[in-house]
């Protein structure tokens, strides 16, 4: 064989290799290491970010004037914070985000609704609190309790799933970590409307006063307060419809004030997250 054909097959040869090596790199680049394969604790982010201070919420709640009225929910509509899931895996079980909710139903409806037993599963709901349009504050489910108030559900792409995939409503809630709050829907809202007249004064002041109240009770900073709509993976849910930010901004600023909170803080809607994971690291 000429000596300029051997040469030839050789650089075939030594490239076709370079060609296989870079291939197995490439492939071995692409299989993850085993670690990432590992599913991933389920619930990570929704621990609650701030240190709880229980003695100043009952402090806040005082200077607040915070009254509730007892009317507790049948206990088939809500359970217990479950601290593991369907696979004996530890989940997060403590209060750590607020759901804002509307009720669409009347007052009278709605207490009606959730004091009835509910022995289907797909029938049960419970709000922890419920505001009328005077602001006056129905108790439902205590804050140690999980309500029902969102079933499928998710913050961001954390959730908590505690039935096996292979069952309905498998998709995964937030209740195990949630404080669910509703307001009474005005008279022009009872529909299927896409807005309505929205809600009173006093419903945004006291929603505002029981927030920070739990913010401080349960070391929830103020980007954990969600609406039902932004965190509703079924997509059915649209509520609270007609809410205005703005104004529970200006509720939240006074009953701050009123409880010698700094606005600009910790709880405040212009904390960084870097400040209040800060706080979390201080334990
Ligand atoms: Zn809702």
């Amino acid at each position: 064989m000429p000596r300029s054909l051997l040469f030839c097959l050789a650089s075939l040869l030594l490239g076709a290799g370079s060609v296989a090596g870079l291939w197995w790199w490439h492939q071995q680049r692409l299989v993850p290491p085993a670690a990432a394969l590992m599913p991933l604790a389920q619930g990570e982010g929704l621990q609650p970010l701030l240190v709880p201070d229980p003695k100043a919420a009952k402090r806040c709640a005082q200077r607040l004037g915070i009254r509730e009225r007892d009317t507790p929910a049948d206990p088939t509509n809500f359970g217990v914070r479950r601290p593991s899931d369907s696979l004996s895996g530890p989940v997060p079980d403590q209060p750590s985000l607020v759901v804002v909710h509307e009720t669409v139903l009347s007052l009278e409806d709605t207490l009606n609704f959730f004091q009835t037993p509910h022995p289907r599963d797909a029938d049960q709901a419970s709000y922890h609190l419920l505001l009328d349009r005077n602001g006056t504050a129905f108790r439902l489910v205590p804050d140690r309790n999980r309500a029902f108030g969102a079933g499928w559900s998710a913050w961001g792409d954390a959730t908590i799933r505690h039935r096996p995939s292979s069952t309905p409503l498998a998709g995964g809630s937030l209740n195990n970590v949630a404080l669910h709050i509703s307001l009474e829907s005005p008279e022009d809202g009872r529909g299927d409307d896409d807005a309505h007249s929205g809600y009173s004064k006093a419903q945004y002041m006291r929603l505002a006063e029981h927030v920070l109240v739990w913010q401080l009770r349960w070391g929830i900073p103020m980007r954990r307060i969600t609406t039902h709509e932004a965190v509703d993976r079924s997509h059915s849910r649209r509520d609270p419809r007609s809410f205005r930010w703005e104004r529970f901004d200006r509720a939240w600023d006074e009953a701050a004030n009123r409880c010698g909170i700094r606005i600009d803080g910790p709880y405040g809607i212009d904390a960084p997250p870097t400040a209040a994971e800060s706080v979390e690291q201080d334990r």
